[in-house]
């Protein structure tokens, strides 16, 4: 069997162009989703990650405000900024571009953004809401993902999804969205016994590692969906997945590449929550 390619770079094309006539709607009410993503440092990772969803933010008409903070910059100046942030009107969706300096604890940060502007979705009462219900904003790359798995038609419902990775801003919340589709799920980490065992079983395995190329045909059955988050980059420096690509395209059913699969639906969905924000509060302003 040879998998079919899931082209996330076109699925993230066709849900930003279902944007544009929200965002327009939007500006005829007066309003103009904003965007203030906040990058403390200079990790360059961060620094190319920002400049790609400002970029997006341009191309749709998203007011975007990008503030740049020495490394230095202390946690209780940052908090002042958030705070700032969270009371201007101009804003709908805040972003504080992590990791952030050792000295600044990151928890703090994430709860101190409202909840309401929360695009990120990492805050705790987003995170609880997608466990209990609710209004919610929900983390970006799996939200992007089960996106993806609905654009391809690919049944969820009765599945059994086993997820490689949990991380709060992956690997948990991917297992929480695709329970709410009614996937039969399984978490496997690092101390996993016999993790093949369990990767073997699943009809859609989602490899969150960030280890290069873990992933082998060897872990999936035959006509497994296999979804690949990493992005790590291989030995000649060229950028790489969790998955070895060539040989489980050869067993899959459908498989993402990297790069052109998770990768473009992540920042899609920060527009996606970005817009649902405004569109929030324009909601409540005319109730
Ligand atoms: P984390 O490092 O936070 O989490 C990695 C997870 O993988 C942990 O749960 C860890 O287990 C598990 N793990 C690590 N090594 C092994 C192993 N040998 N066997 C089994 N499990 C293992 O990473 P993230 O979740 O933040 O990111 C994962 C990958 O996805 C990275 O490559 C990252 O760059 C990429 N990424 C891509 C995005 C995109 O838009 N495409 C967005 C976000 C991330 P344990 O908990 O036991 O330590």
């Amino acid at each position: 069997m040879t998998a079919a390619i899931i082209d996330g770079k076109k699925i993230a094309q066709d849900i930003r162009q279902t944007l544009e006539s929200r965002i327009a709607s939007l500006k005829e009410y007066g309003i103009t989703p904003g965007l203030a993503v906040v990058l403390v440092g200079d990790n360059q990772a961060s620094k190319t990650y920002v400049s790609m969803k400002q970029k997006a933010c341009e191309k749709l008409g998203i007011h975007s405000v990008l503030i740049e903070f020495p490394k230095d910059l202390t946690e209780k100046q940052l908090l002042e900024k958030v705070n700032e942030l969270n009371n201007d009107d101009s804003i709908h969706g805040i972003l504080v571009q992590l990791p952030l300096p050792s000295h600044i604890n990151e928890i703090n940060i994430i709860e101190s953004i409202t909840p309401s502007k929360d695009v990120d979705g990492f805050h705790p009462i987003n995170a609880g809401r997608l466990m209990t219900g609710g209004e919610a904003f929900y983390p970006c790359t799996p939200y992007g993902i089960i996106q993806m798995l609905k654009y391809e038609n690919i049944q969820m419902a009765g599945k059994h999804a086993v997820i490689v990775g949990r991380s709060n801003i992956v690997g948990k919340p991917m297992g929480q969205l695709l329970l709410k589709e009614n996937a039969t799920v399984t978490y496997c980490h690092s101390k996993t016994d016999d993790l093949v065992h369990h990767s073997k079983q699943a009809d859609i395995l989602i490899a969150a590692i960030g280890v290069t190329k873990f992933i082998t045909a060897e872990h999936i059955k035959e006509g497994a969906v296999v979804i690949d988050v990493g992005m790590n980059r291989d030995e000649n420096g060229k950028l790489c997945g969790d998955v070895d690509y060539n040989s489980c395209v050869e067993k899959a059913s459908a498989i993402t590449p990297v790069p052109g699969g998770v990768g473009p639906m992540t920042i899609t969905m920060l527009l996606v929550n970005t817009v649902e924000s405004a569109e929030r509060v324009q909601t409540s302003s005319v109730l």
